[in-house]
């Protein structure tokens, strides 16, 4: 996903290799070719921006180690920066203190959300826990099936309307799950939602109307990777409509820029909590910004 960008980035860092110190002109040249190898990426502007004058204004500052040549400096500082604008450390889940912890997913149809929901299932039974997962997608004819089939795959329980029983609309659904989980000592629910090709009020209204009904401990916004800038347009639109504590990026494993997992946590200030990176449901974990800076610096 970040191959355009970490060889950028591993050329420029190659032109200060071999200098005993940084002149004024080389931290502008290397600022220049930072700045092109983010845009390159599908950066957002003003969060390339903002990185580039951060890189600038340490490289040009006191920060002078001993172990490190001027080029390794740089390295460094540019990696500092990345997992400063990745969120800097892990956010992992909260849980509710009493009763079942309740996650909620939004994001646009095809983000990924109902591959994200069984994912986050079974990685929670791995963890020990006992999840329940809730088909109040009810807007996508396939979603509850999608979901109970990919259930089943992970081995865990879905709780969806069933057809007769009076609960047809996605509130009641969720709703009802929460006492199920409760009485079936589900210790955490996971509510996928309905998601639209694009942004409308009907949609964000309806997530609002669950959120409110369910009050979840973490809402998660899933948005594609791959949908590149737009990604950072719906994720502010569903930050306004929705709200959410944390994202997911999915696809990851694209051939996208990778300029969206980049600019989404400067633009909304809420983190980067987990990735999914392929159809198996295995390709998920916590999303570690660390690990991805490194990676992009390999
Ligand atoms: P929803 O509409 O948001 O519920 O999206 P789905 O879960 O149905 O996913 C849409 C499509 O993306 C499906 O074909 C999934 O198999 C695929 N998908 C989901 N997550 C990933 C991922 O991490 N990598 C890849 N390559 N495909 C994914």
């Amino acid at each position: 996903m970040f191959a355009t960008l970490s060889d950028r980035l591993a050329s420029t860092f190659k032109n200060l290799r071999g200098k005993g110190r940084l002149s004024e002109a080389d931290i502008d040249a290397t600022a220049r070719e930072i700045r092109i190898a983010l845009l390159e990426a599908d950066v957002a502007l003003p969060v390339v921006r903002e990185f580039v004058a951060a890189v600038k204004e340490r490289a040009r500052g006191e920060e002078v180690s001993q172990a490190l040549n001027p080029a390794q400096q740089v390295v460094k500082i540019v990696n500092d920066e990345l997992v400063n604008i990745l969120g800097g450390e892990t956010r992992r889940l909260r849980y509710a203190k009493s009763g079942p912890t309740v996650i909620m997913l939004a994001g646009l149809q095809g983000a990924g959300k109902t591959t994200l929901a069984a994912k986050l299932a079974l990685w929670l039974k791995e963890q020990g826990k006992q999840p329940l997962l809730v088909a109040a997608d009810l807007q996508r004819p396939n979603a509850v099936n999608q979901l109970q089939v990919n259930g089943e795959r992970v081995g865990v329980k879905v709780f969806a309307p069933e057809p007769g029983n009076g609960v047809g609309d996605p509130v009641s659904v969720a709703r009802a799950s929460i006492e199920e989980a409760k009485r079936t000592l589900h210790d955490v629910v996971i509510v996928d939602t309905a998601g639209r090709l694009g942004v409308d009020a009907e949609m964000m209204k309806q997530a609002a109307d669950i959120r409110d009904a369910v009050r979840p401990d973490e809402v998660l916004f899933v948005v594609d990777a791959m949908i590149g800038q737009d990604a950072v347009n719906t994720a502010q639109a569903f930050l306004d409509g929705v709200g959410y504590d944390g994202v997911v990026l999915t696809k990851l494993d694209g051939d996208a820029r990778g300029g969206a997992a980049l600019s989404i946590v400067s633009i909304t200030g809420k983190p980067v909590m987990f990735a999914s990176n392929g159809e198996k449901m295995t390709d998920f974990d916590l999303f570690h910004p660390d690990r991805m800076a490194s990676r992009i610096l390999d």
